[in-house]
């Protein structure tokens, strides 16, 4: 069986690919970092309606971690493998450069960066030698065009655009495609604290996405129709510049 695997699974955009990669038919991982309660609501959600999914926590800035949670998976299913990648987790902690502490610098570049290092290193070795394999990683406008009070955010999403580019060139040879999907604002945790009557003024579509609407680009790109489709970054923020 070809499983999905999501990092940041339990809530937000990563819950919405988890339950649309189910609906598609893939058994789905559903990766976390702490959130065991909301993973579980994914968990329920998946199989409430009639697919099939597991949890798989590990933080997705630890090699260790990732690399045990992986194996002790692949030692349990000698016969599958993981051919759907999709590396959502993220955090983000604004702040203007001035006052940007060095914790804040890294553990925005670890979650975005050294995650996607670490899940993709691991589970390219199945894609290779099954010559199939979707990529796809959560970037997002800031990466694009920079976005002031978050120096770290854009220039980890950046780095993921680059890394998205290099490694579409390196692995695409053998069926594997790697893209990138940039969201605008999409009404999540993340954006809790932002006031959206504020921001929609400069939106054309008007008002936040939702987390179904980038998991059906996601969708999309983890299907076989996108097979011709690699090193792209693809936005979705209801018609703001980029
Ligand atoms: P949420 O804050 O709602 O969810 C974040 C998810 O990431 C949670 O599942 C969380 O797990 C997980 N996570 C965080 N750190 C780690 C870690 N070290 N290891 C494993 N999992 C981790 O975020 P969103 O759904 O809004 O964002 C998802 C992605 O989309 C992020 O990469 C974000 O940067 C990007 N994005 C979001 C936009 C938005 O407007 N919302 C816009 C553009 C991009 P847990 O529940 O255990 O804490």
């Amino acid at each position: 069986m070809k499983y999905a695997l999501v990092t940041g699974g339990s809530r937000g955009i990563g819950r919405a690919v988890c339950l649309k990669l189910a609906s598609m038919g893939f058994p789905v991982l559903i990766n976390y970092q702490s959130n065991r309660q909301a993973a579980e609501e994914t968990l329920k959600l998946i199989t409430e309606k009639g697919g099939s999914a597991e949890l798989m926590p590990f933080d997705v800035t630890v090699s260790e971690e990732v690399d045990s949670a992986i194996e002790t998976w692949q030692s349990a299913h000698p016969d599958d493998y993981i051919g759907i990648l999709v590396n959502n987790a993220g955090i983000r902690k604004d702040t203007l450069m001035v006052f940007m502490q060095n914790e804040d610098w890294q553990s925005v570049i670890n979650t975005t960066l050294n995650g996607f290092f670490y899940t993709t290193r691991r589970l390219i070795k199945g894609m290779l030698s099954k010559r199939d394999g979707r990529i796809i990683n959560m970037a997002s406008l800031s990466g694009l065009k920079g976005q002031g009070g978050q120096t770290n955010y854009s220039a980890a999403k950046a780095a993921l655009i680059g890394a998205t580019k290099a490694l579409a060139q390196e692995i695409g040879s053998r069926k594997i495609t790697v893209n990138a999907v940039a969201p605008g604002f999409i009404d999540t945790d993340m954006t809790q604290g932002f006031n959206e009557d504020d921001f929609k003024k400069m939106i054309p579509i008007g008002r936040f996405g939702k987390p179904e609407e980038v998991a059906a680009l996601v969708g999309f790109l983890a299907s076989d129709d996108a097979a011709y489709i690699t090193g792209e970054v693809i936005s979705i923020n209801g018609g703001l510049y980029t």
